[in-house]
């Protein structure tokens, strides 16, 4: 059955089957990042346009070319949220979150949006989790929240992840490095394409972000941003690394990792996930010390992950368990019994019990069917015979055992029966 309209495309829906893999996800990350002390963060889904600009950066990809964005029936410029970093530190700024509190730690999931070329593991609505925390500039900080990005990871059921780091510098230094980088494509233009000769004026980091293969070929000799941190952000990098050894987690250090947001200072990290192909980078993260200033707040340090949940659940496909079904199907036969079994519906539903009524119409049999479709655990029969005798038939759909009670008694019995393992 096919309706005239579709789901705009880049955004995909999760369907009743679906979510229950959704919520195991959710269950088994949120408990993790509790675990590490992050408590819940929801901000809206869309903020001041202004926001993304000066947070994400006026000449990034991000804010250039995928960004909704659009003015509102007051004039106001508004646009979807490509990311929540810079949502949190809004919320941060505006509620004070960092009176009398060293380390403000929250986690957020919800939907982001980009205007990207939608393929396998990337849409243009999708999900993200993640945690930031604002307050502390220490490198064993860095590793505790890489730590738990890895964590979560696992909770999840991803098993082959690799961890890659690299320092991108802070003001002091990336302005040098950078400069050195921008001459060193344009002493050979032509070997570059016109997007990375683009980034060599804009933002020359992005260009070891570029998949084609004569770029990549031509950064081989390319400068490496190593050699040009400042001491302050090569001993902060070389704690992380430490910090990182001591708490057992394996990284690979990757000089050539940048990031698409112009906010990152020091410590970027990308998580990738070898389940999955293209589209391999699971989560990525990083720290952001100059954000709560440019946003108007006296500065503070912060660091933050996001994770992809399309791709975990990619990654994890195979390992998908079936929805469970209801613990009780009512089948019904006639207007009048119907009435009954809502209302013996109603009251299973208060105990605790997921119960489904049947308004099928259907025969007996049919019904029977349905409820053995939908992974029923029983299936409760009302129909004229039960209504006149009070006594309300009850089929154990695994092995087929029934019996007869009155309404009354339904619950205990269920209770009975379910604490036995039924
Ligand atoms: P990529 O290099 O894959 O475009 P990114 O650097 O733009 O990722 P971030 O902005 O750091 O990604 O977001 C963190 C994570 O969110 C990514 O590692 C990825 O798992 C996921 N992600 C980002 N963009 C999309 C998208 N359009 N569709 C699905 N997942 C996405
Ligand atoms: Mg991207």
């Amino acid at each position: 059955m096919m309706g005239e309209f579709k789901a705009p495309k880049g955004t995909k829906d999760i369907l009743p089957d679906d979510s229950p893999r959704w919520d195991r996800f959710f269950n088994a990350v949120e408990t993790v990042y509790k675990n590490y002390g992050y408590g819940r963060i929801d901000t809206p889904i869309f903020e001041a346009e202004s926001l993304f600009a000066r947070g994400i950066g006026d000449g990034t990809d991000i804010v250039n070319k995928e960004m909704y964005a659009f003015t509102d029936k007051g004039g106001r410029k508004i646009a979807l949220r490509p990311e929540e970093t810079a949502g949190v530190v809004r919320a941060f700024l505006e509620h004070d979150l960092g009176r009398n509190n060293p380390l403000f730690k929250a986690y957020y999931k919800g939907p982001m949006f980009r205007y990207e070329r939608p393929q396998g593991g990337r849409q243009r609505q999708f999900w993200q989790v993640g945690v930031e925390a604002l307050g502390s500039a220490d490198p064993a900080l860095d590793a505790e929240v890489i730590d738990c990005a890895l964590e979560s990871l696992s909770a999840a059921g991803l098993e082959d992840l690799k961890l890659h780091i690299n320092s991108v510098g802070c003001p002091i230094c990336r302005p040098g490095y950078t400069t050195v980088l921008r001459g060193y494509i344009l002493t050979e233009p032509d070997r570059f394409c016109p997007t990375c000769l683009e980034r060599a004026e804009k933002n020359p980091m992005r260009v070891f972000d570029c998949k084609n293969p004569g770029c990549a070929a031509a950064l081989q000799a390319a400068p490496l941003i190593t050699a040009h941190l400042c001491a302050a952000c090569a001993d902060h990098f070389s704690a992380v690394l430490a910090a990182l050894q001591v708490i057992g987690v394996a990284a690979e250090p990757d000089p050539r990792l940048v990031r698409g947001l112009d906010y990152y200072t020091k410590t970027a990290f990308e998580i990738k996930s070898g389940a999955l192909g293209a589209q391999d980078a699971v989560a990525a993260g990083g720290r952001y010390d100059g954000l709560v200033e440019q946003f108007g707040g006296v500065s503070t340090p912060g660091i933050g992950f996001a994770v992809g949940v399309e791709r975990v659940l990619l990654a994890t496909e195979a390992a998908g368990r079936p929805a469970a079904g209801p613990d009780v199907y009512v089948a019904t036969l006639g207007a009048e019994a119907r009435q009954a079994g809502l209302a013996a519906a109603k009251g299973l539903r208060r105990t605790g019990f997921a119960v489904a009524v049947d308004f099928s119409d259907k025969s007996l049999k049919k019904q029977l069917s349905y409820a053995d479709k939908a992974g029923a655990g029983f299936t409760l029969i009302v129909g004229d015979e039960e209504l006149q005798t009070g006594a309300y038939v009850i089929k154990n759909m695994r092995t087929g055992e029934q019996a007869a009670l009155d309404p009354e008694s339904l619950e205990p019995w269920l209770t009975s029966q379910k604490q036995e393992g039924a």
